[in-house]
């Protein structure tokens, strides 16, 4: 368990200031890092498992925190329910085959297929397109599809790079790796926008030393693309594709002419779509004179779940973000018991699926059950464990990062800074509020979902 955080948010006094203290004094100092840390302990615990969108951890962690949203007062914030549940998808690929003039090849001893453009289907062609390298970069003077029909084909193409080539994107892994332009998905991009019907990339790296996992990972929507094969072969296979009877070597590979070859390719898939389920969890504390209006507290409680028996625990990311959002309710559930209710409605809301690409909140934000237009704002802590490669001593740990703050209202840097200057004294660090700055922090958690919609954010983050 690392070091506990301090209290983050502007109604938190770290310190008792006043002799006949303010309610918010008084209540915000039910923020205490012994509270934190008990919360903490569930959360982060062995038993959640990491928390993975869609998995048993997850769910105990929903009902953990709708556990303490009940025990301290909030009312469900969906209907009857304190869980929002969405749908998430996952493919598995459980039938395979891959034939070339009736001899037929096996999976990961000579081929590979991509599960996320490929639908259940017989695939069969009677000439396949060799493309070269399959890259089209104007740049480096690159037109592999000149003067070639691939329209509804099957494109062969060589892995990597050519010698000489200079990538003009970034080039990770000299251009090979993910999203680089000798990637096996730059080229299926370039080949699905020439209209192939699929591609089929030779590699040397069969057979494989690992099997290939054939569930694929979980996904928010449905794919409601036409199906395109995408693949990769081992020379074996290319060879057959391009007339010859015995294996050609890379070399070889390389030396040959672009254009039609004569061959009988057939690919059969079965892909099943499991349809899991995940949540958000919301508590609801209703305002007085503008309950109609409504203040968003969020932090997203999934992290990366286990890989192999090796559990991701998630305390910082974004254990200590969902433990802000459940101690800020005991002080606002208290201090409501004691008389004094917010004006506005809060509604405390921890999200699933962030780690997946922003999945719980952007659900929300596509289906929410409070009015946007009357969202105030939305408070989002993701990582406020004080973990920083600068600020490594007691004396400089006093911070926190403020992203968002006048992007969207102007009202709210002044809030923020005359709270944080009367009770909290934080030291409020923008250097990520720039949406030039390279991190683009500003687009990487939750309250990204709400501003995009046009309610005000501001992110707190370290
Ligand atoms: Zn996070």
């Amino acid at each position: 368990m690392r070091k506990i955080l301090l209290a983050i948010l502007p109604f938190a006094a770290t310190v008792a200031i006043a002799q006949k203290e303010e309610p918010n004094v008084r209540f915000g100092n039910l923020i205490t890092a012994q509270a934190l840390k008990e919360k903490l302990t569930v959360i982060a615990s062995a038993e959640m498992e990491g928390r993975e969108t869609a998995t048993p951890g997850q769910k105990k962690a929903a009902a953990y925190i709708e556990e303490q949203f009940k025990r301290m007062g909030l009312k469900p914030g969906n209907g009857d329910s304190y869980q929002q549940y969405y749908p998430v998808y996952q493919d598995e690929l459980v039938g395979k085959s891959l034939s070339v003039n009736g001899k037929q090849f096996e999976w990961d001893k000579d081929f590979n297929l991509s599960l996320s453009t490929i639908l259940s289907g017989k695939y069969n062609y009677n000439n396949t397109v060799f493309v070269g390298y399959g890259l089209d970069d104007a740049a480096n003077k690159m037109a592999d599809y000149d003067g070639l029909d691939v329209k509804g084909k099957i494109v062969i193409a060589l892995d990597g790079l050519p010698d000489g080539y200079k990538p003009t994107t970034p080039a990770i892994q000299g251009g090979r790796g993910f999203g680089g332009p000798g990637s096996v998905n730059a080229k299926a991009l370039t080949a699905r926008s020439k209209g192939a019907a699929g591609i089929l990339v030779v590699t040397k790296d069969f057979p494989k030393a690992m099997p290939t996992a054939t569930k694929g990972n979980m996904y928010l929507q449905k794919n409601t693309n036409p199906a395109f094969v995408s693949g990769t072969i081992s020379e074996e296979v290319a060879s057959a594709l391009l007339g010859r009877t015995f294996k050609m070597s890379s070399a070889q590979l390389k030396e040959t002419n672009k254009g039609n070859y004569i061959a009988e390719l057939k690919i059969n898939a079965e892909k099943n779509t499991e349809e899991l389920q995940s949540s958000n969890v919301l508590g609801v504390l209703e305002g007085t004179d503008k309950k109609d209006e409504y203040v968003f507290l969020t932090g997203h409680y999934d992290h990366l779940g286990k890989r192999g028996d090796v559990i991701w625990y998630g305390a910082d990311d974004d254990g200590s973000g969902t433990t802000s959002v459940l101690q800020m309710a005991e002080a606002f559930t208290a201090a409501a018991k004691k008389g004094h209710k917010p004006r506005r409605t809060i509604v405390f809301m921890t999200v699933s699926g962030e780690e997946k690409g922003l999945w719980g909140s952007q659900y929300y934000s596509e289906h929410p059950i409070f009015p946007l237009d009357k969202t105030s704002v939305d408070l989002n802590t993701d990582m406020v464990g004080r973990i920083d490669t600068e600020r490594k001593t007691a004396d400089t740990n006093n911070y926190v990062y403020v992203i968002g703050h006048d992007k969207l209202s102007s009202d709210l840097p002044v809030i923020n800074e005359g709270v944080n200057n009367k009770y909290t004294k934080l030291t409020l660090d923008y250097k990520y509020d720039d949406p030039k700055d390279v991190n683009r922090i500003y687009f990487r958690s939750d309250h990204y979902n709400f501003a995009r919609k046009g309610v005000p954010i501001l992110f707190f983050y370290d």
